[in-house]
């Protein structure tokens, strides 16, 4: 099973949500049970690892695929140009200039060219850590992050590789939790793309309520089950407010975590809330039951 954590925007709590979450099910399986796997998708800032504190085994550079054009092929007639949806491609009298930058690696101007004048070539793009993680260095979680080269903005193709090594490790019954990046844009949808359920994380104030909106309309466009986890939530008129929201639209709260300055401080440390917090360690098993066994409609308990 494949369980994203999304967010409309950073600093809202998703990964607080991804690693706790990760951490629980690791200690309730076991690692034996059901093998339990975090994916840090949020690659272009990647925190995962400050909490979880993986003893990373492998580090590997990453690549996308771009287009390299042979002139002597290249007839300059523009159908690649023309074909490329980024405009990573321009056709001058001379020749044909790739932007490196721009281009999404979609292999759409190798297709479109009849003459076979256009091959691929790697691009760096970033690392990909793999190793495990655990509480007390247990090592039952198996650990997979995107890191992202800096001043490199292509994120989506890295978040494809950290889901395709992390898809292709896990079996049947594990469990995979994908911490994505906050927003709506292409690497949020890579993240969560054909996972089982998301997590959407929201907190009590007015970006935090426009965003939900903007997260609510992706997951509902791209046709994934989802529920809802407020953090910093006290009941004021911005508490209401959100969940007012929700009732009118008839969307599933799954947890409420309190706005309490001791889980900020736990946070603050890197420290886990479920090792630390009994009442927060209950809420999370309670969210985890809610979202791990989600089958249609029904929710089963552990
Ligand atoms: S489609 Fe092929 S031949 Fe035409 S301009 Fe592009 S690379 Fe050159
Ligand atoms: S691989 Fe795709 S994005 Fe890149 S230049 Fe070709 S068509 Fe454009």
């Amino acid at each position: 099973m494949i369980i994203s954590i999304a967010s409309g925007k950073g600093g809202t709590g998703k990964t607080t949500v991804a690693v706790n979450l990760a951490a629980l099910a690791a200690e309730i399986y076991g690692g034996e049970k059901r093998g339990v796997f975090y994916a840090d998708c949020d690659v272009e800032e990647p925190d995962g690892h400050l909490f979880l504190k993986p003893d990373i085994e492998d580090s590997t550079k990453a690549h996308t695929l771009i287009p390299k054009v042979d002139p002597d092929k290249c007839t300059l007639c523009g159908k690649c140009a023309e074909a490329c949806r980024f405009n990573a491609l321009l056709v001058t009298r001379k020749n044909v200039i790739v932007f490196d930058e721009l281009c999404h690696g979609c292999g759409t101007c190798k297709i479109v060219c009849g003459d076979d004048a256009v091959s691929e070539r790697e691009r760096e793009i970033g690392v990909i850590d793999e190793g495990k993680a655990g509480a007390g260095g247990s090592g039952r979680i198996n650990y997979v992050a995107g890191v992202l080269n800096v001043g490199e903005h292509m994120s989506p193709p890295l978040i494809k590789i950290v889901r395709e090594r992390i898809e292709s490790a896990a079996k049947g019954d594990d469990i995979v939790f994908i911490d994505a990046s906050p927003g709506t844009s292409c690497p949020v949808i890579e993240a969560v793309r054909d996972t089982d359920y998301v997590v959407l994380v929201t907190e009590p104030t007015p970006f935090g309520l426009n965003d939900l909106k903007l997260a609510v309309g992706m997951v509902e466009t791209l046709g994934l089950p989802f529920g809802i986890v407020i953090n910093r939530y006290q009941d004021d008129e911005r508490g209401r407010e959100l969940l007012e929201y929700m009732e009118d639209k008839k969307l599933t709260v799954l947890a409420e975590i309190p706005l309490r300055r001791s889980i900020a401080e736990i946070i603050s440390r890197g420290g886990l809330l479920i090792d630390e917090d009994m009442e927060m360690k209950n809420l999370f098993r309670e969210l985890l039951n809610r979202v791990i066994l989600y089958r249609g409609d029904q929710y089963d308990e552990i």
